[in-house]
C-alpha cells in the first residue's frame, strides 16, 4: 500500500477529511473550505497499446471523427471512444530513424531515442562480434513455454531465447517496479517477442510473445522466470488458435463498404504461398501447410483476438488493477503489420482488418470498465512506425515513389575504394556492411593503413550521393553540423549511435523503399513512416485535442506524470501538457 494522502481515491479522502472535521468539532462552514476541482488519483491500471505499422491517416481514413453509423467505419467504444472521450495528439511523430518496430517500441515505454535506448534497429551490425544481431536476442536465457524450460533448445528453439538486455535505458514499468517496491505489476505482450518484451522492460513480471506453427501459443523465456504463470498455461490450453484458424478470414461487411480501396485483386499486394491471388476469402487451415501454420494468425485478424484474449486472462490472472497500486499492462498488436507489408496500406485486407480490431479495443475497454472500474484506468495508443504506400501502386499514378535498390551503388563504391585507397583481398573489404542504410566501413583495416576515419567516410558519401533515388548520403561524423538546419538529419541522428552505428548515412527519397514488387515497409526519416496516432484515454487525461507537434519520446513521461512515477532514467522527451487533467495532484 502506497504511503500518503495523495494516493488516497477522491472518496477516500472526503471521507477521512470529514471523519477528522467531526472528531475536532468543526462544520463546513466556519472552519473548511472544499475545493470545487476534485483532485484526480493515479489509475489503478495503465493499458499501453501499440498497433504495429499504424499510420496516423488511418484515424481519419476509417473514420475515427466521422458518423459511426455511416458503414465501414469505426464504430463509437474503441478508436472513437479514445477521440470522443480522451486526447489526440494529430501531429505525433518519431523524431528519429531508423523507424522499425525494435526501435519503436523501445522509444514509447523509455521516453527517449534509439541514441540513447541503443535499440537502434530491429537487427544491426555489431563490430565486437562481426555479425548481425536482433533487438531481443539474449543467448544466455531459454524459452519457457507450457511444457516448462526449453532445457534442450530444441522445443522452442531461439524463438525463446529472447529478453530486454540489449536495452540500455529503464521504462516506464522498470522505474515503476523500483518505486513501488516491486508491488507493481508489469506485463507486455504481443504476437512478436520484441513487442512484448522492450515494452514490459528490464525488471517485469513478464513478457509473453507468440509461437505458432503447430503449437500456437504464448511463451516467455527463463528472463521472467522457469515457469509461465498458470493463467498463460491454462489459457494455452484452450486451442482458442485454432479455434481462430478454423474462422478463416473474410470480409467484416459486404464488399461495397471497401469501395475506396484498392480492388481486390491488384498487382499491388502480395499473395500467401501456395495460391495465385491475394483474395478474399482466406482459408487459413488450407494456407496452413505452407505458411507457418499457426503463425498465420500473426497476418490476420485472428492475432488481434488472441492478443485482447490473453490480455484479459493476464487482468483476471495477475489480479491488475485490483488494488491502489498502478499496474502496467503494454499490449502491442502485431497483424497490422504483418498485414502492411504484404498488401500495403490501400487494401480491402488492411481496412478489415482496423475496422475488425476497432471491435477488439471496444471488447478491451468495456472490459477494462467491467473489471477495473469506469474511470479507474488509462489507456494509450500509438504505433512503433508508420508505413510507405506501395510504390509500384503510386508509379501507376504517376506519382515520384521507386524501389530502392542499393546493391550496385555498394559494389561501385567498393571498387571507388580500392582504387583510392589501395586494393584489398576479397575477403577483407572496405565495406565490411549495409545495414539500416547506413554504411558500415572496415575500421580495423582502415587503422593498419594509417587512413583517417573521416576521410573516408566523406569519400563514401560523395561516391553514393549521384545514385538514383538516394536523398542524401553523409559521413557520420558530418551529421551534427548538419543537423541543426535540415530536420531530416536531426531525426538520423537520434537514431544513431556513435561507435555503433554506421559510418554513412543513406536518405532514400520519399516513397523509395528497399522492398518486393508488393506490399510495403518502413524505417525512414519521412512523415510516411514518422507520422502515426497518439491518443490518450480514462484516468488523468483531458478530453480534447492538440495539433502541435508531439513525439513518441513525449509519451512515456506524459504517462509517468498521470501515474505520478520516476521518469524512465534516459527519458528525453518530455509531458504533453496539453492532454493532463489539472485534477492530478
Ligand atoms: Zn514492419
Amino acid at each position: 500500500m502506497r504511503q500518503g494522502p495523495n494516493y488516497l481515491g477522491p472518496t477516500m479522502n472526503t471521507r477521512l477529511i470529514l471523519l477528522a472535521m467531526l472528531a475536532a468539532g468543526c462544520t463546513f462552514e466556519t472552519d473548511v473550505r472544499i475545493s470545487t476541482s476534485s483532485p484526480s488519483s493515479p489509475p489503478r491500471l495503465v493499458v499501453g497499446i501499440t498497433v504495429d505499422q499504424m499510420r496516423a491517416d488511418y484515424l481519419t481514413r476509417f473514420g475515427a471523427w466521422g458518423d459511426p453509423e455511416a458503414p465501414g467505419t469505426f464504430g463509437r467504444a474503441g478508436f472513437r471512444r479514445m477521440v470522443d472521450e480522451g486526447f489526440a495528439c494529430r501531429d505525433h511523430h518519431f523524431g528519429y530513424a531508423p523507424t522499425y518496430t525494435g526501435p519503436g517500441h523501445a522509444s514509447i515505454y523509455t521516453g527517449t531515442t534509439p541514441v540513447v535506448h541503443g535499440i537502434v534497429g530491429n537487427n544491426w551490425y555489431d563490430r565486437s562480434t562481426a555479425e548481425s544481431v536482433y533487438c531481443a536476442s539474449d543467448a544466455s536465457v531459454k524459452g519457457v513455454g507450457n511444457a516448462g524450460v526449453d532445457m534442450d533448445g530444441e522445443a522452442l528453439g531461439s524463438a525463446g531465447q529472447m529478453s530486454p538486455t540489449r536495452m540500455l535505458s529503464t521504462t516506464l514499468g522498470d522505474e515503476w517496479k523500483v518505486a513501488t517496491g516491486g508491488k507493481a505489476k508489469v506485463i507486455g505482450m504481443s504476437m512478436k517477442d520484441r513487442g512484448a518484451i522492450l515494452p514490459a522492460g528490464h525488471a517485469a513480471d513478464g513478457a509473453f510473445w507468440f509461437y505458432g506453427k503447430d503449437l500456437g501459443q504464448f511463451i516467455s523465456s527463463t528472463h521472467y522466470g522457469d515457469s509461465l504463470p498458470r493463467w498463460a498455461r491454462d489459457w494455452n490450453d484452450l486451442g482458442r488458435s485454432q479455434q481462430l484458424m478454423d474462422l478463416g478470414w473474410d470480409r467484416f461487411h459486404e464488399e461495397a463498404v471497401y469501395a475506396a480501396c484498392l480492388p481486390d485483386n491488384n498487382p499491388y499486394e502480395g499473395p500467401f504461398k501456395g495460391t495465385l491471388k491475394p483474395t478474399f476469402p482466406y482459408d487459413l487451415n488450407a494456407l496452413a501447410d505452407q505458411n507457418g501454420g499457426m503463425d498465420l494468425l500473426k497476418g490476420t485478424p485472428g492475432g488481434n483476438t488472441l492478443l485482447v484474449d490473453f490480455a484479459l486472462a493476464a487482468i483476471d490472472g495477475e489480479g491488475l488493477g485490483d488494488d491502489d497500486i498502478t499496474d502496467l499492462l503494454a499490449v502491442s498488436f502485431s497483424a497490422t503489420d504483418y498485414v502492411g507489408h504484404r498488401v500495403g496500406p490501400h487494401a480491402q485486407e488492411t481496412m478489415d482488418m482496423y475496422l475488425r480490431l476497432d471491435a477488439e479495443l471496444a471488447r478491451l475497454f468495456d472490459a477494462l470498465d467491467d473489471k477495473v472500474g469506469e474511470g479507474q484506468w488509462t489507456a494509450f495508443l500509438t504505433a512503433d512506425h508508420g508505413g510507405a504506400n506501395v510504390p509500384s501502386h503510386m508509379a501507376s499514378l504517376g506519382m515520384p515513389a521507386s524501389y530502392w535498390k542499393p546493391g550496385n551503388m555498394l559494389d561501385a563504391v567498393e571498387q571507388a575504394l580500392q582504387v583510392q585507397y589501395g586494393s584489398t583481398s576479397k575477403d577483407r573489404p572496405w565495406i565490411l556492411r549495409h545495414s539500416n542504410d547506413q554504411i558500415f566501413l572496415n575500421h580495423p583495416l582502415l587503422a593498419q593503413r594509417g587512413i583517417h576515419r573521416d576521410d573516408m567516410a566523406r569519400f563514401v558519401a560523395e561516391q553514393c550521393a549521384p545514385q538514383e533515388g538516394l536523398s542524401k548520403a553523409i559521413a557520420a561524423c558530418d551529421a551534427p553540423a548538419l543537423a541543426a538546419n535540415d530536420p531530416v538529419v536531426a531525426r538520423l541522428l537520434r537514431g544513431h549511435r556513435p561507435g555503433h552505428s554506421g559510418d554513412v548515412l543513406l536518405v532514400p527519397q520519399p516513397g523509395w523503399i528497399e522492398y518486393g514488387p508488393t506490399g510495403t515497409t518502413h524505417g525512414s526519416a519521412f512523415a510516411h513512416d514518422t507520422h502515426v496516432p497518439a491518443l490518450f484515454l480514462g484516468c488523468g487525461v483531458r478530453q480534447g485535442q492538440t495539433f502541435q507537434t508531439t513525439y513518441i519520446r513525449d509519451i512515456a513521461p506524459t504517462v509517468a506524470q498521470i501515474m505520478q512515477s520516476p521518469y524512465p532514467n534516459g527519458t528525453t522527451g518530455s509531458p504533453i501538457s496539453d492532454l493532463l487533467n489539472d485534477g492530478i495532484r
